[in-house]
């Protein structure tokens, strides 16, 4: 061990990721990923739980990685995998989920917003905080950057892991989830919050047509002279101190706000999106490749002490 820190996260490949995830998980990972041991993940077995086109999740999965690079991750700085390569998640949610009470995971508030928006109630779904438990405790994850949504998943983690450490002994790290003050629910066009699986994103590497229609979208409340959503928004890529005169000059010009938001993200995204043209799908193939060996090789010495530790190794 190197004696740095270890910091990890993980984004479904349910759909495009967005400006929420940007500013809620991606750019804090990028903030500091260098200066921990970092690991990033693909975790595509939870996207299952709303993703049933493998076309689809495949292209997602391929999109995703070039996002994390795009966005400044350095594949030779950090472990970029994706979870399905790694079976040992799937075995360790397994004995985690014989250690957590359903009525724990009744209380999930992500669960209960997602059904509430008509997401199917799948056992995938009511399990996911188990699943995203053992994707944190195998690696001996300390920190975990998300966003607030995800604030009381780190939590299970947590109680995950001390309910191992109670009943077989300690083996696991109790991690601790960051969240960034200010980001920790980017609102979407609807101003709830941001999620792919909402229809209400702005993509972070849509076309400038795309964020453009994105941005005219955004639901307005004409109660006040400042669009509260639209500022929300505006405050990711802008000081509030710029945008103080702006939103004076424009008080009441809803429009003439939102292509002014429009315009600022498309300046902030043009350099990104750029560099993440030039990365091609065999370039995400073996970034994951390599990846997924350093993983693994974690993962299956986790594992090994965890199994004997439960009493399935002979
Ligand atoms: P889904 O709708 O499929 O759950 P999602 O948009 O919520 O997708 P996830 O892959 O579940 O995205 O989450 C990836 C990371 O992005 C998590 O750390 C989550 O907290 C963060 N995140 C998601 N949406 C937002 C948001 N609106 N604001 C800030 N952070 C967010
Ligand atoms: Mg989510």
């Amino acid at each position: 061990m190197s004696g740095k820190k270890r910091l990890l996260t993980g984004l479904q490949p349910s759909g495009t990721l967005h400006i929420g995830n940007y500013f809620g998980a991606l750019k804090p990972f990028v903030d500091q990923y260098k200066d921990s041991e970092s690991f990033l993940m693909v975790v595509d077995y939870h996207s299952l739980t709303s993703l049933k086109d493998p076309a689809q999740l495949r292209q997602n999965i391929i999109e995703v990685v070039k996002d994390y690079v795009a966005a400044g991750v350095d594949p030779s700085q950090a472990v970029i995998f994706k979870q399905s390569d790694v079976l040992e998640h799937m075995e360790l949610a397994w004995i985690l989920e014989c250690l957590i009470p359903v009525s724990y995971l009744e209380k999930a508030v992500a669960y209960k917003d997602k059904v509430a928006k008509g997401l199917e109630a799948n056992a995938g779904l009511f399990n996911y905080p188990i699943l995203m438990a053992a994707d944190i405790l195998l690696y001996d994850t300390e920190v975990v950057p998300v966003g607030s949504d995800q604030k009381q998943h780190v939590e299970y983690a947590r109680e995950a892991a001390a309910k191992f450490n109670t009943a077989y002994g300690k083996t696991f790290i109790e991690p601790q989830e960051k969240i960034v003050e200010g980001v920790g629910v980017v609102p979407g066009t609807d101003g709830k919050k941001m999620s792919k699986s909402y229809g209400n994103t702005i993509p972070l590497f849509g076309t400038k047509e795309e964020i453009t229609k994105a941005v005219m979208c955004i639901v307005t409340d004409s109660s006040g002279e400042r669009p509260e959503n639209v500022y929300q928004i505006h405050k990711l890529f802008k000081s509030e101190a710029e945008l103080a005169a702006l939103y004076e000059e424009k008080k009441g010009k809803y429009k003439d706000l939102k292509e002014a938001l429009a315009a600022d993200i498309e300046s902030f995204i043009a350099p990104m999106r750029a560099k993440r043209d030039a990365i091609t799908d065999e370039d995400v193939k073996q970034i994951l490749k390599d990846g997924a060996e350093k993983a693994r090789a974690m993962a299956s010495l986790k594992m090994a002490d965890v199994r004997t530790k439960v009493g399935v190794t002979l």
